[in-house]
């Protein structure tokens, strides 16, 4: 299903909480309906299908895992716009759509070239494989046409279906209101929030008998898909990449995240609350979330000597105004990688109404996502490893991505080299920050292999910086109490206050560090 759902073409409904035999009935007959003559226009309900189509398939298919000598599920082929491109690389596809017509038509276009396509006419949800019988799922548009219970269930089997190390991909219109929209069973689709399915994602599980171990969902990637924000102003197409990984029965028991289901959730409802992220930028200042926001950017991204064209990643994106001050001032490309949906979806909103053709945005986890060696020149990130644990390891990471010659600019929160307060030990704690001295920080990069380390005690301009801040949230006391609420004013002032005085403590320290991967 391809229409923007921004853009009111008003044919959208939803299935809501209908009953999926119902449902399911439903779907059938809008696409039998729907396939007269089983074209690209019926599959992708849109007028402009060729040049989406043209645009938009290398960029879906460059996502995915590496499909050589890979077992590939594709769920609901259609008329195999994506099947016949799976066959080539990987070893098998097995190509499943319920609509009779459109597998005929797969198999027409591409069942000669490529034996190694089975071709199945049946219903996703009516599907039985064996355990660990493929490498990859793909569907594109398919997840949004069942109910939120056949999703739950579809998860699961595909959880089993898929062998450890395997991944799900998969590409949805997504809507980001809360509440569905009006039940249209002539358009059975399912908008959700994107949360949603990170949610089921996360929460799926599942034990093997043969193998005693217990798996779940590990999030690669989720990202809007760049073709139908340049071409239709639509940041609604979202794909998702999954790893099938062990889980610890024991951790996972015992909440391995603070209480809460996976580190996303710990910060989308924590510290990144939409609420909490507004409130930030309040006093970072528009786009930013991190120190001296618009003014630290200027004055610390001229380090990198960007060339225009450039492959940058920002760690920890935010709502993007680092990444879109680099894009828009020096031509390069940006990837911004964040964790928080919150923090994506914000920038993802914004990113409708300015030229953002060059900064594409995902939710990822850094320390669990994978590139290439050699992908980026630059890698940039702002007040951001604060929430990482094992930055030995992630610089490591950092190290091999980035290409020789390649630059590192990292700002963060650091700590005082004496004894900690116990004030500032609950801070810490209670925000499960991982901080280091910044001499050390500069040494963990030395040893990840960075030369021309510039490790910089930026204590003092923290503190210059956060007076300024706490006198303009002041003049704009009315503004903000109006926007927000009186405590969160208050919240916000203590808070900034709390902040100068721990560093005049010594506890707090912020650094800026820089680094370089020598060319071999
Ligand atoms: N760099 C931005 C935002 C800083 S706030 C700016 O300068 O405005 C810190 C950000 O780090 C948050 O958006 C948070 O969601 C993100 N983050 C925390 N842990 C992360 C992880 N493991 N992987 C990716 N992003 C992470």
């Amino acid at each position: 299903m391809a229409e923007s759902v921004s853009n009111g073409s008003g044919t959208h409904g939803s299935n809501g909480n209908g009953d999926d035999s119902s449902t399911r009935a439903a779907m059938k007959d809008f696409w039998d309906g729907h396939c007269t003559t089983a074209s690209l226009q019926d599959v992708m309900l849109d007028s402009k299908a060729k040049s989406l189509d043209e645009s938009e398939k290398p960029e879906i298919l460059a996502m995915l895992p590496a499909l050589k000598g890979m077992r590939v599920l594709e769920l609901g082929a259609g008329i195999g716009r994506y099947t016949g491109t799976l066959a080539e690389t990987a070893q098998h596809v097995t190509s499943v759509d319920f609509v009779e017509q459109f597998v005929e038509k797969n198999r027409q276009i591409n069942g000669v070239q490529h034996p190694n396509i089975t071709f199945v006419s049946g219903d996703a949800m009516k599907l039985d494989y064996e355990e660990n019988s493929f490498d990859i799922v793909f569907s594109n548009w398919l997840l949004m046409y069942i109910s939120d219970a056949e999703l739950e269930e579809l998860t699961k089997r595909m959880l089993r279906w898929v062998k450890v190390g395997g991944h799900v991909f998969f590409r949805e219109s997504c809507f980001r209101q809360s509440g569905d929209r009006p039940r249209d069973l002539s358009n059975p689709t399912k908008y959700r929030d994107p949360k949603h399915y990170h949610h089921t994602f996360e929460t799926a599980y599942c034990e093997s008998a043969a193998s005693a171990t217990a798996c779940g969902f590990e999030l690669d990637f989720s990202r809007c898909v760049r073709t139908y924000l340049q071409m239709k102003n639509n940041p609604h197409q979202m794909c998702w990449s999954w790893s099938k990984v062990i889980v610890d029965k024991k951790t996972k028991s015992n909440d391995d995240f603070y209480g809460f289901q996976s580190m996303r959730q710990f910060l989308d409802q924590q510290q990144y609350s939409v609420n909490g992220i507004l409130r930030y930028e309040k006093m970072f200042g528009k786009n930013y979330v991190s120190t001296g926001g618009p003014e630290t950017t200027a004055e610390f991204v001229p380090m990198l000597k960007l060339q225009e064209g450039e492959q940058v990643m920002d760690v920890g994106s935010g709502l993007g105004g680092g990444a879109l001050y680099m894009a828009e001032n020096y031509g390069v490309d940006v990837l911004g990688l964040d964790l928080s949906t919150n923090m994506v979806h914000i920038a993802l909103a914004r990113a409708v109404s300015c030229s953002t053709g060059s900064v594409l945005y995902e939710v990822s986890d850094i320390t669990k996502r994978q590139f290439p060696d050699e992908s980026f020149d630059v890698i940039y990130s702002r007040d951001t490893l604060l929430h990482i644990p094992n930055k030995a390891e992630v610089f490591k990471k950092f190290f091999r991505w980035l290409k020789p010659g390649g630059r590192i600019l990292i700002s963060d929160y650091c700590c005082g080299e004496g004894e900690w307060s116990d004030s500032f030990k609950t801070y810490v704690e209670q925000r499960h920050y991982t901080l280091h001295s910044v001499k050390h920080y500069g040494q963990i990069l030395r040893d990840a292999g960075f030369a021309e380390v510039v490790a910089d005690d930026r204590s003092r301009q923290f503190c210059d910086v956060l007076l300024r801040e706490v006198k303009r949230a002041s003049a704009e006391r009315s503004e903000l109490v109006k926007e927000f609420s009186e405590k969160d004013y208050d919240d916000l002032v203590t808070g900034w206050k709390a902040k100068v005085e721990r560093v005049n403590a010594g506890d707090q320290c912020w650094g800026l560090f820089f680094g370089r991967k020598l060319s071999a």
